[in-house]
């Protein structure tokens, strides 16, 4: 059962590299070069956008999955996928819903400050650890958020911070996007640079 849950983990530690390599290498390195590049780099620029092909990316995750289970053992095959699914539902969720503990705003504010402050950066989402050895962690600070792109969860109705996360975000510029913006945010995006604020 100990060795069971120490391969798991084993598995679920070599997603987490993935999750930092793909992210580095096949969504920013490549421009837009490539499906998982676009997919990635499209999500950056447009609020709103989600993992359209997240069947391939499900299906790409569970066939490797299989390969590191017959190749090592079956229960890293599962760390892998497990740790995928961990990635995903976070991922999405910090972008959808507010964050509910300690670790979940420290995600949002490593994550968003990806999006907003340095895509070369912050690079690993679900932990930071490969991000040190790497030399790409940067510590978040106050994340400024253009006002068009802010998150759902981060704003009332009035349209400024909630006061429960003012101490970690600021929002700025405008909530207009007009098309010629969101074409500077695509262009900002798929060169690498966070969005405007305007
Ligand atoms: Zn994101
Ligand atoms: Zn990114």
């Amino acid at each position: 059962m100990t060795t069971w849950l120490l391969l798991l983990l084993t598995g679920w530690l070599a997603w987490t590299l993935g999750e930092y390599l793909i992210h580095r290498f096949a969504m920013h390195a490549l421009r837009g070069r490539g499906i998982t590049s676009r997919e990635h780099l499209n999500h950056h620029a447009d609020r709103d956008s989600i993992l359209e092909k997240w069947f391939l990316s499900w299906l790409g995750v569970v066939l490797v999955g299989i390969a590191l289970g017959e190749a090592s053992h079956p229960a890293v095959g599962f760390g892998w996928v497990l740790g995928y699914g961990f990635y995903d539902l976070h991922h999405w969720h910090a972008h959808r819903r507010r964050p509910r503990n300690r670790y979940q705003r420290w995600l949002r504010r490593h994550h968003f400050h990806h999006h907003f402050g340095h895509p070369r950066d912050n690079l690993g989402v679900t932990w930071p650890v490969w991000d040190l050895v790497f030399g790409t962690y940067r510590r978040p600070g106050v994340v400024r958020v253009p006002r068009r792109m802010a998150m759902v969860w981060l704003l009332d109705d009035q349209g400024d911070v909630r006061p429960d996360f003012a101490a970690d975000y600021q929002v700025a510029g405008t909530a207009a996007r007009t098309p010629a913006l969101a074409a500077r945010d695509r262009d900002d995006a798929f060169a690498n640079r966070p969005p405007a604020v305007v």
